[in-house]
């Protein structure tokens, strides 16, 4: 695709942004970036590189004008769809595409992409780890870490690019053709972006729908959803699910996971050394297996890899024991399903940390998890309110005002022997930078309790 002197706007500075930005104008593009957030507010090395580049900067607001005179527009995961220029040039024909679309039809390796409301991010990770105790050069990236445009420069050379796909990107990415899909879970989430659930759906049905007889869907086949749904295309599918069943290529048996292909005897990987708790850990590693597998890499590098993958940072991730009470932070739980998973881990009470900003969901299955193991709540953030009405009658709670005092309380309720939880079940954007930031400012608070005591 020749870029030279082609008039590219980027809608939005953030990782992806900047990254194609950069590339674009590398390429004699003439790229203008517009940001609603002022000059001020932007990382001021980022604006000078930019600029010597020669790309142009609109800020504090988006410009009609600069939308209708695009050739093409380069949109952000975390700009609204509705966007009143964007919708006014998508009328007028103009092509309205996200970094990573752009990235996918100029990249000539295969391509792995993950997708699902809940563990993404784990899974892409753990698929890396596999490929890359196997020997694979892999560029791992997309939604996590590295936008997938820097896989043309700093990715070059690899043999597999391993990638987080959201929901955002999928919407606008409509002739996306991985080689492996993977579909974890499609649970009620950004309820706030989509007109509705069955939108949410689609969108990330979008993942597989153009793949092509030589490529994969691998999908969980215990989600309600995703159970009853093929990938609309005429790809091959490879179903995962906790238990045996007829149409399943991946399922628990004798204390580990089998992965059973194309009639195959099966490959039985042992969990004795996998350290990822919780059960939607399995699902992330039945998908991880099934990848790795179909693909052809080593058994024993496979089970290599996957006894020492140690999990990411802020997902259900222990912090430390304080007086008996084990402390976990999994600030990555924003929405209702993650937090319900993560209180769904423990057999032992749990006291929960939950609140931060609502999406548009509703919270009765987080009732129904917090009935069951959390002795008390204690709520934060915008939610809060919504959450105690919910919480009302079933599960007592407690207000807190801030996350230093949210950890205290939650040592007051509890007994030794408990957990404390940060589980918010929504986003972190009311407070916090982001759910990163959330996670920090609770473990700082939990390492200034234990040094008060
Ligand atoms: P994502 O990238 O999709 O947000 P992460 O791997 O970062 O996924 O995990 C996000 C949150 O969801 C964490 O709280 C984690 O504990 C929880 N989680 C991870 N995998 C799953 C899953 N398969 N099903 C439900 N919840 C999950």
């Amino acid at each position: 695709m020749d870029f030279v002197g082609k008039k590219i706007i980027v809608v939005g500075l953030g990782k992806s942004g900047s990254s194609v930005s950069r590339w674009l104008a590398e390429r004699g593009a003439s790229v203008k970036v517009s940001e609603v957030r002022h000059l001020s507010e932007l990382d001021r090395e980022l604006v000078r590189d930019l600029a010597a580049l020669g790309v142009e900067l609109e800020t504090g607001s988006h410009r009609e004008e600069t939308f209708l005179g695009a050739d093409l527009i380069i949109v952000s995961p975390g700009v609204p769809p509705d966007l009143g220029p964007l919708r006014l040039a998508r009328g007028r024909g103009i092509p309205v595409i996200c970094e990573m679309g752009l990235a996918a039809t100029l990249i000539d390796i295969p391509i792995v992409a993950i997708t699902g409301t809940n563990g993404k991010s784990t899974t892409t990770s753990l698929i890396g780890s596999i490929f890359r105790e196997a020997g694979i050069s892999v560029f791992v990236g997309g939604n996590i870490g590295t936008p997938l445009i820097e896989c043309l420069s700093e990715g070059k050379g690899a043999d597999y690019a391993v990638i987080e796909v959201s929901s955002f990107q999928l919407d606008t990415m409509d002739d996306f053709a991985p080689h492996v899909s993977i579909l974890l879970n499609i649970t009620p989430d950004h309820l706030d972006r989509y007109r509705d659930f069955d939108a949410y759906v689609r969108s990330k049905l979008k993942i597989c729908k153009n793949q092509g007889p030589d490529d994969l869907a691998i999908i969980n086949d215990d989600d309600p959803i995703l159970s009853r749904v093929g990938p609309g295309s005429v790809a091959a599918v490879l179903r995962f699910g906790m238990g045996k069943g007829e149409n399943r290529h991946a399922y628990l048996e004798d204390e580990g996971v089998t992965v059973r292909l194309g009639g195959s005897k099966g490959q039985h990987f042992r969990l004795d050394n996998f350290r990822l708790p919780g059960r939607h850990n399995l699902e992330n590693l039945m998908a991880s297996l099934l990848c790795a597998t179909a693909l052809g890499i080593d058994p024993e590098k496979i089970q290599h890899a996957i006894d020492h993958f140690k999990g990411l940072s802020h997902r259900l991730e222990f912090v430390r024991e304080i007086e008996g009470r084990a402390f976990y932070d999994d600030s990555k739980a924003t929405n209702v399903s993650a937090a319900v998973e993560s209180i769904s881990s423990f057999d032992r009470p749990v006291i929960l940390i939950a609140g931060g900003r609502d999406k548009g969901g509703e919270y009765s299955s987080l009732v129904r998890a917090a009935e069951r193991r959390v002795r008390r709540a204690i709520l934060l953030g915008e939610s809060r309110e919504l959450l105690a009405r919910s919480l009302e009658g079933s599960v007592p709670y407690d207000m807190a005002d801030t996350m230093e005092d949210a950890v205290s309380r939650a040592f007051d309720s509890s007994r030794e022997g408990d957990v404390v939880l940060l589980a918010p079940a929504c986003s972190s954007f009311d407070m916090f930078k982001d759910y990163s930031h959330r996670g920090r400012v609770y473990r700082e608070a939990v390492e200034r309790l234990s040094n008060g005591r």
